[in-house]
């Protein structure tokens, strides 16, 4: 089905507030892919509030170009993204790659190497980020609770990977106590 390489987040966070920003500008990234649901905000809330939308300035001021890039549909994402006035991707189909193909044609002559996604699931943005070559940030979901059926189908597959993960990756599997904080 997918190999468990390309279900290795390269880091875990908790939320998108305990990434270091800066530091992913020194290593040269100049673009971030952000999901959306239940990495920003959980499905119930179809806006950034004041929190979020001081992180997204703070972000581009550190000179890096946020694209929303989801599987949800175009009015939930238009929606979110609106105030920001950010490009995005909807219906992105994560983990396929065509939707990481449209974001690498946006931000050309920027290549892979610049880019950064942060994702809040294994079968969806860790792989697909992986499978396609960019870097992949893991974050902890923020309401499972209010999940759809096919997401909650992913946290099953997601539970199974992550015990091969705990098995075959230890040092990686270390990574996600950061939750349990
Ligand atoms: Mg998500």
């Amino acid at each position: 089905m997918f190999k468990l390489k390309n279900l290795l987040p390269k880091e875990v966070y908790k939320t998108v507030f305990d990434i270091d920003y800066n530091k992913l500008y020194e290593a040269g990234k100049r673009i971030i892919l952000m999901d959306i649901d239940n990495t920003l905000v959980s499905y119930a809330e179809s806006e950034p509030g004041e929190k979020l939308m001081a992180l997204f300035k703070r972000i581009k001021e550190i000179g890096f170009e946020i694209i929303f890039i989801s599987n949800n549909h175009k009015k939930r994402v238009e929606t979110f993204v609106r105030a920001m006035g950010s490009r995005y991707i909807e219906n992105a189909l994560k983990p396929f790659k065509r939707g990481y193909r449209k974001a690498l044609k946006l931000v050309k002559p920027f290549g892979k190497d610049a880019i950064v996604s942060i994702g809040d699931q294994l079968v969806t943005d860790i792989l697909g980020s992986n499978r396609f070559g960019i870097d992949a940030y893991l974050v902890k979901p923020i309401a499972v609770r209010t999940e759809k059926w096919y997401t909650r189908l992913n946290r099953k597959i997601e539970n199974y990977a992550l015990r091969k993960i705990k098995k075959h990756y230890p040092e990686v599997y270390r990574k996600f106590g950061v939750w349990d904080e």
